[in-house]
């Protein structure tokens, strides 16, 4: 792709492609740093232009990071001597109340993945 080659919006520049492109974003009050991402950069003042698929991933990333509107607040109680979450209906039976899940963590956030 050579079309990705423009003039640089900040010195008029012409870019030269570039795969290997760091966005940091900040959701939440939280960095995020994306590596290699395609794009172009200016070879005279550095500006970077993300492309349209590299832009689209930052922005799949970053609305995985971002809080949702509608967030269920659950007190963690102890059952068994575990301590557990409870799956707020609405969530369950928008998932189709499936049976397992895999937990993993990101940063200080609990993930789980039902299936
Ligand atoms: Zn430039």
């Amino acid at each position: 792709m050579s079309e990705i080659e423009i003039r640089c919006a900040a010195c008029g520049t012409w870019t030269k492609e570039a795969k290997d492109i760091t966005f940091i974003a900040t959701v939440e009050a939280r960095e995020i740093v994306i590596t290699r991402l395609t794009g172009s950069r200016c070879q005279t003042c550095g500006e970077e232009y993300l492309d349209a698929e590299s832009s689209e991933k930052v922005e799949e990333i970053v609305k995985k990071f971002r809080k949702p509107a509608v967030v269920f607040k659950r007190k963690i109680t102890i059952s068994g001597g575990r301590r557990v979450i409870g799956i707020p209906e609405e969530i369950d039976r928008a998932l189709g109340k499936k049976e397992n899940a895999e937990i993993w963590l990101e940063g200080d956030k609990i993930v789980a993945e039902v299936y």
